[in-house]
């Protein structure tokens, strides 16, 4: 499979064109393609770089939504979270959560006793593991600095560990294997209807250079910035959550954690040798290209895991890197961000224009499905089909060496793989959204200098332009991203 980056020399007309290369516009593009629509699919920036890439990487029905009582989210979360194990078991682990309860508190150990043997039920009966109540003995067992105050025991049960951006690329390859043209770095700027297709005005974004195709069918699938395209009538509420990772030695978690802040949940999850640690949700304003982790965000996370683990004391100096991402909710301008829906909307705002918006990463193949057979209703042509459930997403092959929870090891070879077949372009494509390196090492700059020559030699870059990306890739802090450099 060759892929096409910054020169998307793309035929004019496709049946749909898919705005955004998040796990939302990932997954459009394989199911359209995999039922024998001509798809292209574009992102502004590289793929996953937007919420994607900055999740808590959990493939999960909600045990919180449980709590709230939205048994039909966690139901269909669930199944999702089955098939997504079944369909990539590679980027889907099962994790088992340890969840401590304490007198007095709004999670009491029966309520929540019973709520997880209905969270094994609603996955059809067979969770990725059997969940149990563990004794206050048994907890401090296997988490012996645990504050032991008012601890009244734990309820342990399963959820699944995934890589969100990988989760994403896969999708892709698969999508350009189905014969989608999948294209990153190409803004959409505008479109107007004309003669029942969309005629849509792109723009390169290194070159500047603009180029317009036609589709039958557009799908705004830009999450956080969907109520900013021009057309799209939909309305979000965004919010904000942070991560933090930190060396698995400071945090020596065999599971992960749940921490309860009143209604709220925050998580320590495994992550090889590191764990991470989050999330908040908070409302956010501010631009929506750069979110970034606040020192009053570190310190509310830090907090609320050394309240847990008074003896572990972590402190800034503890944190390797941390991500911020926005939630892309379906507006709802009361209620606490925590209480917002998380379900999604597939709403066809115009004839042949779809703004898809809201659910989560865990039911990403369902809203695809859905938004497929809304496109086929509207083309009214039989079509193939949804087989995106029973379809693994790579051949086992594919994904060995390249792909998975865990960063591979630094090499050429892979290197070379993520340029040559996964559109990476930029030090930061394969440093973050291939690789997680960058999250992951602390010696991250010293990977970046050889990946930057590796990666000079295979796209032939002069020595300004190395320069440059490594520039840039400095600049990069734990805050966030930069824009991306102009060739
Ligand atoms: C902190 C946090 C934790 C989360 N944890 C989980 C979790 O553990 N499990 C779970 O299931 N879900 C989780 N979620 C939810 C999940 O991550 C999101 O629902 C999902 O990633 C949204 O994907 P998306 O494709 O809609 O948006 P995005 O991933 O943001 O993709 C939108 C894309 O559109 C592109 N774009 C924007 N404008 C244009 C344009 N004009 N032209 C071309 N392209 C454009 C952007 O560059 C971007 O790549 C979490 C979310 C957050 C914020």
């Amino acid at each position: 499979m060759s892929t096409a980056s910054h020169d998307p020399s793309v035929p004019g007309k496709f049946d749909v064109l898919v705005i955004g290369g998040g796990i939302v516009g990932s997954g459009i593009a394989r199911d359209a393609a995999m039922r024998g629509l001509t798809t292209a699919l574009i992102d502004k920036q590289d793929f996953a770089a937007g919420t994607s890439s900055r999740s808590s990487r959990l493939l999960h029905g909600g045990i919180r939504y449980l709590a709230q009582g939205k048994i039909g989210l966690v139901r269909e979360a669930s199944r999702e979270k089955m098939v997504i194990h079944q369909i990539a078991p590679h980027l889907a682990d099962p994790l088992p959560f340890i969840f401590p309860t304490h007198k007095r508190s709004t999670w009491s150990l029966w309520k929540l006793g019973i709520g997880v043997k209905i969270y094994d039920l609603l996955s059809g009966g067979r969770n990725l593991g059997k969940s149990s109540i563990l004794t206050r003995k048994r907890i401090l067992e296997l988490l012996p600095g645990l504050q032991t105050s008012k601890l009244t025991g734990a309820v342990r049960y399963f959820d699944g560990l995934t890589n969100d951006a990988r989760l994403v690329l896969d999708t892709l390859r698969s999508a350009s294997h189905h014969g989608a043209s999948i294209t990153n770095y190409v803004r959409f700027v505008d479109a107007h209807p004309e003669n029942g297709r969309w005629r849509c005005d792109l723009q390169n974004t290194p070159s500047h250079k603009h180029y317009e195709i036609c589709a039958k069918c557009v799908i705004n699938a830009t999450g956080p910035w969907s109520h900013d395209l021009p057309h799209s009538e939909t309305t979000l509420r965004l919010t904000k959550g942070v991560h933090l990772v930190v060396d698995r030695s400071r945090l020596p978690v065999p599971d992960a954690v749940v921490f309860a802040e009143g209604s709220r949940i925050l998580f320590a999850i495994p992550w090889g040798e590191r764990v991470i640690l989050g999330t908040t949700d908070t409302d956010y304003d501010e631009p929506i290209d750069f979110p970034h982790c606040d020192p009053e965000d570190q310190k509310y996370v830090l907090d609320v895991v050394n309240d847990a683990f008074p003896a572990v004391a972590l402190t800034e100096n503890d944190v390797i890197s941390t991500w911020a991402g926005l939630r892309p909710l379906v507006a709802d301008k009361h209620g606490k961000p925590s209480d917002i829906s998380r379900r999604h909307e597939i709403k066809m705002s115009h004839p042949g224009w779809w703004d898809v918006t809201g659910g989560k990463l865990t039911t990403y193949r369902l809203m695809a499905e859905e938004t497929v057979d809304e496109i086929a209703d509207y083309l009214n042509i039989p079509l193939k089909p949804c087989r995106t459930a029973t379809t693994p997403l790579l051949e086992q092959r594919d994904s060995v060496q390249v792909s998975g929870i865990e960063p591979p090891e630094v090499c050429q070879e892979a290197v070379e793989h993520y340029c040559q077949r996964e559109w990476a372009v930029h030090l930061e494509d394969v440093m973050i959204r291939r690789t997680s390196w960058r999250y992951y090492h602390c010696e991250h700059m010293d990977i970046a200098e050889n990946v930057a020559k590796w990666m000079g030699r295979i796209l032939d870059w002069s020595s300004e332009i190395t320069t440059r990306e490594l520039e840039h890739y400095k600049s990069l802090t734990d805050s966030g991203f930069a824009s991306t450099p102009s060739s």
